[in-house]
């Protein structure tokens, strides 16, 4: 994966500089910590994130605690390692599901994040574990976006409940309830809900999605962002957070260009997990999240 390449080679060179070092020295600490700023800024990791992120990495660096076992170098790695994988959620969050089926899974973000293929993943994955899976066609605003899914349900061989043409048409929050009683009829155990995409965070776009939200009281809502957001992501995270009250992050287009300042920034703003990487186009293109691993990419 090309992600975060940008970001690691600028760690590690800096870390490398610390190697030539003998000891410790709050001076070596403070150059070190503004290399790390800077990389993690031009890394387009948000400015906020950066300033919390350096203090506590200097805090370590400085205190007692740190390990007289290993060199200058291992010691800072060590401590970026640590506070990366907090920032990034710490453990691997799993999937929640329902005590009783139909599990609920809503699909919110902006237009062009990977939401609608990411549904067609989602339900694919779902299949091979032996669940099955109902996708909702709940994206009334694009005319062609019902058409999408359901191309990409036929991809996934999932089922899909969309709104017949004159029916439910402009009230997706019916479209949803329905879904989700059709669901329970022909005994789907999972129902994902995909909803309408919006170029910006749009207010009543947002309101839809959270009427869907009461409407269907989902076990999981998912945010999905493309990776490429950059510095925009904070705020439209923070937009969606408060609009739809999301439980986990998708980070969609990890295969890309990507600088990673997304992924920092949105799992230390929103304090949610980030739960599955999108990594490609195509249906398997997708894992789930792993802070650790994650950290280690960005270092290695
Ligand atoms: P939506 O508007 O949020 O539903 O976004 P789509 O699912 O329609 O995706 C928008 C575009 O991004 C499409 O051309 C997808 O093929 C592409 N796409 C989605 N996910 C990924 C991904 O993980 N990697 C790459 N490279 N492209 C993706």
């Amino acid at each position: 994966m090309a992600t975060f390449g940008t970001l690691s080679d600028r760690l590690t060179e800096t870390f490398r500089n610390l190697r030539t070092k003998g000891k410790l020295t709050p001076a070596d600490v403070d150059g070190t910590v503004r290399e790390i700023r800077r990389a993690l800024l031009d890394a387009d990791v948000a400015l906020p994130v950066v300033k919390e992120f350096t203090a506590k990495v200097r805090e370590r660096a400085l205190g007692d605690e740190v390990n007289r076992a290993l060199n200058p170098a291992q010691q800072v790695v060590q401590i970026v390692n640590e506070e990366l994988i907090g920032i990034l959620g710490g453990q691997q969050r799993r999937l929640q599901f329902a005590k009783t089926a139909p599990t609920v899974i809503m699909l919110a973000g902006l237009q062009g994040s990977g939401k609608t293929t990411f549904a067609g993943k989602l339900a694919k994955m779902l299949e091979k574990d032996g669940h099955t899976p109902l996708l909702v066609a709940c994206d009334l605003q694009r005319p062609n976006a019902v058409n999408q899914l359901q191309v990409v349900a036929e991809r996934a061989g999932a089922a899909i409940y969309a709104p017949e043409p004159g029916n439910g048409v402009g009230n997706p929050v019916k479209v949803a309830k329905d879904g989700v009683e059709f669901a329970k009829q022909k005994q789907h155990d999972i129902v994902i809900i995909d909803t309408a995409g919006r170029l910006g965070v749009d207010a009543e776009l947002m309101k839809q999605a959270a009427d869907i939200r009461k409407a269907t009281d989902p076990d999981e809502v998912l945010f999905v962002i493309d990776a490429l957001t950059g510095q925009d992501a904070v705020n439209t995270a923070k937009a969606f957070q408060e609009g739809v009250d999301f439980t986990g992050v998708v980070l969609s287009k990890l295969d890309g260009d990507s600088r990673g300042g997304a992924a920092l920034s949105v799992a230390s703003v929103t304090g949610r997990p980030i739960i599955f990487a999108s990594t490609g186009e195509g249906l398997d293109d997708v894992e789930p999240f792993h802070p650790d691993r994650m950290a280690s990419r960005i270092l290695d």
